[in-house]
């Protein structure tokens, strides 16, 4: 469903991914687990078509289509979906207005009808049930003022009411407590359908016990080193990323 092959990505002129190589097939959940500055945001940034963020070699195909000559609409309209690790916060824009329209450009954009202004309020309020925030966050100013833990509470939300084809989560867990992880967690495999493909980008193996990944995937200094079963993380969790970055 995703793959991606031998990809290189330069920010600001920094080679900082040096040929990538990972595929994903349809229904499946795969871990990318890594040490800091490895590239896991930088990986997350390219597929997600953000400015700044240069392929200069490789290739990433979704559904067998060129996902790299498509705009960040594009992607998003084709079911991909991306919850970064440091979220955005929108001044002047209710929450529910911007997810409005942010769900309804998507589902124009595939020859869906907009869902009703009704609906929609008994859908979002059903999902923030799910992820845990309250009904006055809704209101406010898109992530303004959030914490750190009401920003990813607030992605999982998207998600949930987005129901991707495929999702890339960045860290999504770093900076939640307990409580919040199992909620991710939860989120996730409410979505799993055997369909739907998730790349988890995470920097510790905790959320993995919440989310059992089909295959695990070490980034270091820009590729991929190693990939195994869900096991390679308890190893990581074990061993750290000293060998790999020497390998790297
Ligand atoms: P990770 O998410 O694995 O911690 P990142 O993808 O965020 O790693 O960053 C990888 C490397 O790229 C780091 O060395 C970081 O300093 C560098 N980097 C990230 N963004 C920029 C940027 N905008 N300009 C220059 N270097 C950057
Ligand atoms: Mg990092
Ligand atoms: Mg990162």
């Amino acid at each position: 469903m995703l793959k991606i092959d031998n990809l290189h990505v330069a920010v600001g002129g920094a080679e900082i991914l040096r040929g990538a190589t990972l595929e994903v097939p349809a229904g499946e959940v795969h871990a990318v687990m890594g040490p800091n500055g490895s590239g896991k945001s930088t990986l997350s940034f390219a597929l997600a078509g953000r400015e700044g963020y240069e392929v200069t070699q490789g290739t990433a195909l979704f559904d067998g289509e060129d996902l790299l000559a498509l705009d960040p609409n594009e992607r998003a309209a084709r079911g991909l979906f991306l919850s970064f690790q440091h979220p955005l916060e929108i001044p002047g824009v209710a929450t529910m207005n911007f997810i409005r329209t942010a769900l309804n450009a998507q589902r124009k954009a595939r020859g869906e009808e907009e869902v009703s202004a009704a609906d929609f309020l008994r859908r979002i309020r059903e999902k923030a049930r799910l992820v845990g925030l309250s009904d006055d966050k809704l209101k406010r100013p898109f992530n303004v003022g959030f914490s750190g833990g009401e920003k990813k509470r607030m992605e999982m939300l998207q998600m949930a009411l987005f129901e991707p084809r495929f999702a890339i989560m960045d860290e999504t867990d770093s900076g939640l407590d307990i409580d919040a992880l199992k909620m991710v967690g939860d989120v996730v495999n409410a979505l799993r359908d055997g369909r739907r493909g998730f790349l988890v980008i995470t920097h510790y193996q905790r959320l993995l016990e919440h989310i059992r990944p089909d295959r695990v995937h070490v980034l270091a200094a820009g590729r991929i080193v190693k990939s195994g079963g869900a096991d390679l993380a308890h190893e990581l969790e074990r061993a750290g990323y000293e060998q790999f970055i020497e390998a790297a």
